[in-house]
């Protein structure tokens, strides 16, 4: 089956702005200085498409390095961009050396096994590598001890081809966490034993803490789709680069004292005219929305009344003009992700993330 063998309007829509990513990037870009920008496009390009989303930076934006999590999705990275420098954070495992060797990706390296096993490798063979080290997040990364260690062990470190040092900020949404200081005072001595050594700490988050935080390389993902990483306010010049639309199947006029939905869990107070809209949880809408998640058409806002349903959620137009078939933005330049957090509790980065497959995709 192909894309002509239904209308394209037969599902709800997801729009790609490539124009806005490459923007935001450049943003970003002007925002830490001008220092190296790389582009976080794990998760499929947090959702919006790395096929897509990558080969427009490499191109377009002149982003030259890209982070990805796992071997995967890197794999499927160096098919689109072949000339692009690409990072798998996840570390790696014995037998994926032959792949990052075959399709020239860079480990990040996250302890000291890892370290040595890269090391076995013939240099003349062995791509470059990125070391993690660990200030406080205690996720991934040589915890301080092993830093140590390794800052120790000049035979060691001579033998890697090092091209980045990097860490990453637990805090970074939050400019007011005193552990953004700590981890940015650990991260600075460790830098001092890495001469010449690019270094990076700072997601989008990071970026918006300031020069100190922004070292050689900055690794932002969540801005370049137009999110707001922070408790602050957004940064002027980014913008939303994706917007959900859904369209109206059917509008009913309420009663008061009729409900709307499974659970029957909003009620009508006056009479009026609620629609359904062909977008649900298996979109990744999720039932965090029910009774509290906003809509935008005619140029107002509105609200979604009742519970998210599979496929459908319920809007209330009583004060707009609108009809069957019209289009309803759920998130997007109005409904901003930060709105849909606030409202709904998800984080950005799972509203964003949670984007599924049934959207009719449209790049522009
Ligand atoms: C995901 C990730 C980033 C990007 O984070 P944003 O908050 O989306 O900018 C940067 N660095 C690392 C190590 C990450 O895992």
């Amino acid at each position: 089956m192909n894309k002509s063998d239904f209308p394209p309007d037969s599902q709800a829509t997801l729009t790609i702005d490539l124009k806005a990513i490459v923007e935001n990037y450049q943003n970003c870009n002007h925002l830490a200085g001008g220092v190296e920008c790389a582009a976080m496009v794990k998760a499929d390009a947090y959702g919006m498409g790395i096929e897509q989303v990558a080969p427009t930076l490499f191109h377009k934006a002149g982003c030259k390095n890209f982070f990805v999590a796992n071997l995967a999705e890197a794999i499927k990275l160096r098919s689109f961009t072949p000339d692009a420098i690409i990072y798998v954070l996840n570390g790696i495992f014995p037998n994926h050396i032959d792949y990052f060797i075959r399709h020239n990706i860079r480990p990040v390296l996250n302890d000291l096994d890892q370290i040595r096993l890269w090391a076995e490798i013939p240099s003349t063979a062995r791509p470059p590598c990125a070391i993690h080290f660990d200030t406080g997040i205690n996720r991934l990364g040589l915890s301080p001890k092993e830093t140590k260690l390794f800052i120790n062990d000049t035979s060691m470190r001579e033998r890697l081809d090092i091209s980045l040092i990097m860490s990453h900020l637990a805090c970074s949404d939050d400019r007011t966490n005193p552990m953004n200081a700590q981890q940015l005072a650990d991260f600075t001595t460790i830098t001092r034993h890495f001469p010449g050594t690019p270094a990076s700490l700072a997601n989008s988050g990071g970026i918006l803490l300031g020069p100190d935080y922004h070292f050689d390389m900055v690794r932002p993902g969540l801005l370049l789709f137009g999110g707001n990483p922070s408790n602050g306010v957004m940064p002027e010049n980014i913008r939303a680069a994706f917007q959900i639309t859904g369209k109206i199947l059917q509008i009913r006029t309420l009663e008061p004292g009729q409900s709307v939905g499974y659970g029957a869990t909003w009620t009508a107070s006056k009479t009026c005219h609620i629609a359904t809209i062909n977008i649900g949880y298996a979109d990744g809408y999720l039932q965090m929305f029910n009774n509290c998640g906003f809509a935008y058409a005619d140029k107002t806002k509105l609200a979604i009344v009742g519970r998210v349903s599979m496929d459908m959620i319920a809007v209330d137009v009583t004060d707009i003009k609108i009809k069957t078939g019209g289009d309803v933005e759920l998130l997007g330049a109005h409904i901003t992700l930060e709105m849909a957090s606030e409202v709904s509790t998800l984080s950005q980065y799972e509203i964003l993330t949670g984007v599924r497959e049934r959207y009719q995709r449209i790049y522009n």
